[in-house]
C-alpha cells in the first residue's frame, strides 16, 4: 500500500475549541449555579456521577434556559439521582459490542462498514449514552495497533465505508485525524468516509478551515452525521458551522435519540427537523433509546415513537420525517420501526 507523505497542518498555538475542550464543566454545583438553579434543590447522585461523570461544554450550556429544571438540554447533561433505577432489560452493552469487537478501536457489526472509535473520549457526555459503559480503556489503540486495524481493513474487499466514531472522532486532534484519513483513502476498495459527530453541535468552534482540509484531502465520499435531539442546540454559531460542510459538498445527517421529557412530543420533533432543514442537514434516525443500565428514566415506548412518527407524516413533507429505529444485539442492521 502507498502512503501518501503526511501534512504537517497545526500550528503549536492550541485553537480555540481546544481551549473549551480543556475547559468543560465537570462540576454539577458550577452547571447548576450558572443556570441559577439552587443546588441546594438537586438530589443528585454521586453514584451515576462516578459511573459516568459530568462533561457539558460551556457553548452548549450557554443555550440552557436559566431558571429552568426542566430545560431540555440541561436534561440531557445532568447525572440524576433516577440513574440508579435498575431494570432488568437495562444492561451495560445492550449492542452487543463486544462481541463484534475483533480488534482494539474497530467494531466490525455491519456489512460493507466497520466502525473506528477514534478517540476514547467525547466533548460532553450525554446521560442515555448507549457507550456510557464501554470498555474504551481496550479501545484505544497505540500506532501500531492502528496499522492492524488498517491492514484488517485492507484484507476486506468488501469494506467500501469507514464510519469514524467514538467517543467523538472530532475530539481527535487534525493531525491524529490526519494520520487516520490518509492510510484509509490509500485503501482502493473504501470509497466512503462517514463521521457520527456530536461536537459540531456542541463545540460549533470546533469546524475550523484546517479540519476542512483534513477531510477534503481524503479524496472520499465525506458523510457527516452529527447528533442533536432539541432545536434549542442549533443556535446561529452551529448553523455557521454546519454551512462550512455543506460548502464543501459533504452529506449532511443528523440521527437523534428520542428522550422522555426532552424531545417526545410533535412540536419539539417538528421544530428540530424544521431547524436541521434550515441549516443543510436531513433528519437521519430517531432512535429509541438503547436499553443501557442507567437510562430508565429517558425510555419512550415503541408505540409512543410510533405514533409520534405517524403524525409527523401527517405534517412534513416525507423528506423532514426521519426513520424511527431501534438497535438491536446480533441483527444485521439496525430495526426500522416506522
Ligand atoms: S456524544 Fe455520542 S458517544 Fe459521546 S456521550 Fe454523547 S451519545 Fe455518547
Amino acid at each position: 500500500m502507498t502512503i501518501p507523505a503526511l501534512a504537517i497542518i497545526e500550528s503549536d498555538r492550541p485553537e480555540k475549541w481546544q481551549q473549551i475542550l480543556s475547559d468543560l464543566i465537570t462540576d454539577p454545583k458550577e452547571l447548576l449555579q450558572i443556570l441559577q438553579l439552587d443546588p441546594a434543590a438537586y438530589p443528585g447522585s454521586q453514584q451515576a456521577l462516578t459511573q459516568f461523570p459530568l462533561k457539558a461544554p460551556r457553548p452548549f450550556v450557554a443555550r440552557m434556559q436559566k431558571g429552568n429544571w426542566s430545560d431540555p438540554l440541561l436534561l440531557q447533561v445532568l447525572p440524576r439521582l433516577a440513574e440508579e433505577i435498575a431494570q432488568p432489560d437495562l444492561v451495560r452493552d445492550p449492542l452487543g459490542e463486544k462481541q463484534a469487537n475483533p480488534l482494539s478501536g474497530l467494531l466490525h457489526k455491519y456489512a460493507g462498514r466497520v466502525l473506528l472509535t477514534t478517540v476514547p473520549h467525547c466533548a460532553i457526555h450525554c446521560r442515555y449514552c448507549f457507550r456510557r459503559h464501554f470498555a474504551y480503556a481496550d479501545n484505544a489503540p497505540s500506532r501500531s495497533e492502528w496499522l492492524q486495524v488498517i491492514d484488517y481493513i485492507q484484507r476486506d474487499s468488501s469494506i467500501a465505508e469507514v464510519i469514524l466514531s467514538g467517543g467523538d472522532p472530532l475530539a481527535a486532534s487534525d493531525r491524529q485525524l490526519q494520520w487516520l484519513i490518509t492510510h484509509i483513502s490509500a485503501i482502493p476498495h473504501v470509497t466512503s468516509l462517514r463521521l457520527h459527530t456530536r461536537l459540531p453541535v456542541v463545540i460549533p468552534q470546533r469546524v475550523t478551515t484546517s479540519l476542512l482540509r483534513v477531510l477534503r484531502s481524503s479524496g472520499l465520499k465525506v458523510v457527516m452525521v452529527i447528533h442533536c435531539n432539541h432545536a434549542n442546540e442549533l443556535d446561529a454559531e452551529v448553523g455557521d458551522s454546519l454551512s462550512m460542510f455543506a460548502d464543501n459538498g459533504f452529506t449532511l445527517l443528523n440521527q437523534s435519540v428520542l428522550l422522555r421529557d426532552v424531545n417526545d412530543n410533535l412540536p419539539a420533533l417538528i421544530d428540530l427537523s424544521k431547524a436541521l432543514f434550515q441549516r443543510h442537514v436531513l433528519p437521519y434516525y430517531l432512535h429509541l433509546p438503547d436499553k443501557v443500565a442507567g437510562t430508565a428514566h429517558f425510555q419512550v415506548t415503541t408505540a409512543k415513537g410510533r405514533a409520534l412518527i405517524r403524525q409527523m407524516q401527517q405534517q412534513l413533507p416525507g423528506y423532514l420525517v426521519p426513520h424511527l429505529v431501534r438497535e438491536q444485539a446480533g441483527a444485521a442492521a439496525k430495526i426500522r420501526l416506522a
